[in-house]
């Protein structure tokens, strides 16, 4: 049987495994921070609609530039955010991940380096090893908060061309507010200058308002979102970011053409237009994700502040029989390497009690 070593692949690609999550079959599922409330039945039938009329033109290529959803993208970020935002200061891609792999593909690469502060967003440095661009792992403070002092030294000393924040920041739930964005950004500048991109992909949950109106007169600094969580749309793949548009004209030279397919983007539009329903289920999980912290703490857990879907949680002194113990009660948790800890994203109330029993418990079990 050929391994993939076997085959003549990149030399840094050699022994690595892909990113991903296992997808069990178990009756509880919180451990990819997916939306758990399905889209509504008229939304449905609006994307059916709005995809039936795509169909009568898939012999053409899709608008290449998808100008109707980046308008309807900024008449949503301009509405929510406060902070005016045109088509021209936003795109679209398959998925966040196509937003930064782009960004990485245009301003990263080889002889090239990107920072992160860690833990953090796995794909961050993932993106950055598949685009050749070298990684730079920062750091945190013990509370999972970014380590301010030790960021802006480590950006002075390294000097890389793109700066990671994420906020909230995946897997521990933490915000960052907006003096230390800018304190990052003047640090990038002043190195460099480098790019700035701040990941929200789950902006929408966070009890802080958006960082986004910090791109006003700032060029090298990215905004990157997502339609997957706060839109319950994971399986769509829609992700998008605000910046200058200098930024938007910039990652046109790497992009393939017609990237985002009439498909995705009738399906996208048409979500679009429910975007008030939708943020009301984004008012319920956040309630939901404030239990799991009071309730997990209530139960002796250290819990993480969280401003995202999901919730960090420990200690345990083997994260990773936790994770099996509360597993072999039908639940299905993430453990992302986080010594002592666990993450679980906010479900409907009925997984979160399931979620609440099963913690309860293995820790009954472990006294
Ligand atoms: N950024 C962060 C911080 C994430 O956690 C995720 C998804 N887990 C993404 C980006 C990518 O999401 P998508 O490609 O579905 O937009």
């Amino acid at each position: 049987m050929t391994r993939i070593d076997d085959l003549p692949i990149r030399d840094e690609l050699r022994g690595k495994s892909p990113y991903g999550a296992p997808q069990l079959d178990v009756p509880v599922r919180l451990n990819t921070n997916e939306n758990p409330y399905p889209l509504p039945e008229p939304l449905v039938a609006r994307i059916a609609e709005r995809v039936a009329e795509a169909a009568r033109h898939l012999n053409r290529y899709p608008d290449r530039d998808a100008v109707e959803l980046r308008t309807e993208l900024a008449r949503y970020l301009t509405r929510s955010t406060g902070h005016e935002v045109t088509k021209d200061g936003v795109w679209a891609a398959n998925g966040s991940n196509e937003v930064i792999q782009q960004l990485l593909q245009t301003f990263g690469g080889p002889g090239r380096t990107a920072i992160g502060f860690e833990p953090s967003y796995s794909m961050h440095a993932l993106i950055s090893r598949g685009t050749g661009t070298g990684w730079i792992s920062g750091p945190r403070n013990e509370d999972f908060t970014i380590d301010l002092d030790a960021a802006v030294a480590a950006i002075a000393e390294h000097r890389p061309e793109v700066v990671f924040i994420c906020s909230p920041n995946n897997p521990t739930g933490t915000a960052v507010d907006a003096g230390t964005v800018l304190r990052l950004y003047e640090a990038a500048q002043a190195a460099r200058p480098s790019l700035v991109v701040v990941d929200e992909a789950y902006g929408e949950f966070s009890h802080r308002p958006s960082l986004l109106p910090l791109i006003e007169g700032r060029p090298n600094l990215v905004v990157s979102r997502t339609m997957s969580k706060a839109f319950g749309a994971a399986g769509l793949r829609l992700g998008y970011l605000a910046a200058d548009p200098a930024v938007v004209d910039a990652v046109q030279l790497v992009r393939l053409p017609y990237h985002l397919s009439a498909v995705t983007q009738a399906t996208a539009l048409a979500a679009l237009e429910h975007t008030d329903t939708l943020l009301g289920y984004v008012e319920q999980l956040k309630a939901e994700r404030d239990r799991l912290v009071t309730e997990l703490r209530a139960i002796g857990c250290e819990v993480t502040e969280s401003d995202a879907n999901f919730v960090q949680f420990g200690r345990f002194a083997d994260s990773h029989a936790t994770w099996q113990a509360i597993l072999d009660r039908g639940v299905l948790v993430r453990d992302n390497g986080v010594p002592g800890r666990l993450r679980v994203t906010a479900g409907t109330p009925e997984e979160n009690d399931a979620f609440l029993d099963a913690v309860r418990a293995v820790m009954k079990e472990n006294q």
